[in-house]
């Protein structure tokens, strides 16, 4: 499943995630506020454009190394791995399956190269996992679109130049009914809430997009009208891949903090490590974990070989953010009182992994999806 090639990439993704993430992780979560020069030196390795084509400034790798990349970027940062994941799926996606030539020269380009920042608007507060319900409206007027709406927890939102913006353009089409726009946070009409107050993953902040009667011109239709919940779609069938890489990046760094506090501390007169009771847990996490991996990995590997990935990538997200959490608990229930004070890793861990089996499709959303593909 994996060749040389990839071994180096991971090698290259762990160094970048020691240097240089590793060090502010911690200051990250506290502060809230992620370093810039950070970003840019994530877009200069390229890692905003993993799978991106190389015309568009991308390294056009394939969705294994995506998937290894953000693992190793998750175990040092979750939160790295949020920025990192934006362009390759969520933000660039839309563009790469739904734009013209002229919009991926326009908006992939400075988004793989780090210069602009791009959000994906789809949920609204009473739009959540029933997406195709929104109520965002675009009507048409001359040369323009007029929208009207609100979208809410929208990743990078407070610092965004464009969000794609899933508006309804035939309110009487249902999920038929919905288009993509690209919308330049400096239109008038466009405004940003109040930067959510997050468990976890802190150091992107989160807001809702205001849209009052924010003239879009056509030019910036993404796809085709009516087609955007298909783009939005087929989106997040991508982007679940990465998430449940995520996962596995976070439950790895679970595992890592486990094995060393336990080997650290001693009662009894010994190391914890020694008890088969926590010798066991640590069996049953790491075997977790490893299943979780192949069933990422396959998914990426699918995905590689052109095929029909979408169960697979519901299965991997599925299962990896539950056993994530899972992993991540029993970590820190190994490191007793010392797992609840914040100077230990494994309290942010536990902070930041309990989004993943939420966003881009709760648990119950990727069991529905599976057993659709079953039943159908
Ligand atoms: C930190 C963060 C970042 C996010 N970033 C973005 C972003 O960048 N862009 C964006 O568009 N959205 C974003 N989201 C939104 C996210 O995708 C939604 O929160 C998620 O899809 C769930 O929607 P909801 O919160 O409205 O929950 P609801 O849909 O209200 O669900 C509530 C509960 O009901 C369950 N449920 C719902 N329907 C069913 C059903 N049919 N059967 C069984 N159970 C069901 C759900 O699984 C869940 O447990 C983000 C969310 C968070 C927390």
């Amino acid at each position: 499943m994996f060749t040389k090639q990839h071994e180096l990439v991971r090698k290259l993704a762990i160094n970048f995630a020691e240097t240089e993430l590793e060090p502010i992780a911690a200051e990250v979560d506290e502060s809230g506020e992620f370093p810039a020069e950070i970003i840019k030196k994530m877009a200069k390795a390229n890692f905003f454009g993993i799978k991106m084509p190389k015309k568009y400034g991308g390294a056009e790798a394939d969705f294994r190394s995506y998937v290894i990349i953000m693992e190793e970027i998750a175990r040092k940062s979750g939160v790295a791995s949020i920025y990192l994941s934006s362009p390759n799926s969520l933000m660039g996606t839309p563009f790469l399956i739904s734009g013209t030539e002229e919009q991926k020269q326009k908006y992939l380009v400075p988004m793989i190269s780090g210069e602009k920042m791009f959000s994906f608007g789809l949920t609204e507060p009473g739009a959540g996992s029933d997406a195709g319900s929104l109520q965002t409206t675009a009507i048409e007027d001359g040369d323009y679109y007029i929208l009207n709406g609100r979208k809410t927890f929208i990743t990078g939102a407070p610092f965004a130049d464009y969000v794609v913006i899933f508006a309804k353009t035939d309110m009487t089409k249902g999920t038929r009914g919905i288009t993509s726009f690209v919308v330049d946070t400096k239109l008038e009409g466009v405004s940003m809430g109040k930067p959510e107050k997050k468990m976890g993953m802190i150091g992107c902040a989160t807001s809702d997009v205001i849209l009052e009667n924010v003239r879009v011109h056509k030019s910036d239709i993404l796809g085709n009208i009516n087609k955007g919940f298909t783009t939005a779609m087929k989106t997040l069938d991508i982007g679940r891949i990465g998430v449940a890489a995520q996962a596995l990046g976070i439950a790895q760094a679970a595992m890592d903090e486990a094995i060393k506090y336990t080997k650290e501390r001693k009662q009894f007169g010994r190391s914890i490590s020694n008890f088969q009771g926590i010798q066991f847990m640590l069996a049953e996490m790491e075997t977790k974990l490893n299943a979780a991996r192949l069933l990422t990995y396959n998914a990426a590997y699918k995905k590689d070989m052109g095929k029909d990935a979408s169960k697979d990538a519901s299965m991997a997200k599925y299962y990896a953010s539950e056993i994530a959490q899972e992993i991540v608990n029993d970590s820190l229930q190994m490191h007793g009182g010392y797992g609840y004070i914040k100077d230990y890793t494994i309290e942010r861990l536990y902070r930041d992994v309990r989004v993943i089996s939420i966003y881009e499709g709760t648990s119950e959303i990727q069991k529905m999806v599976i057993a659709g593909k079953l039943l159908k």
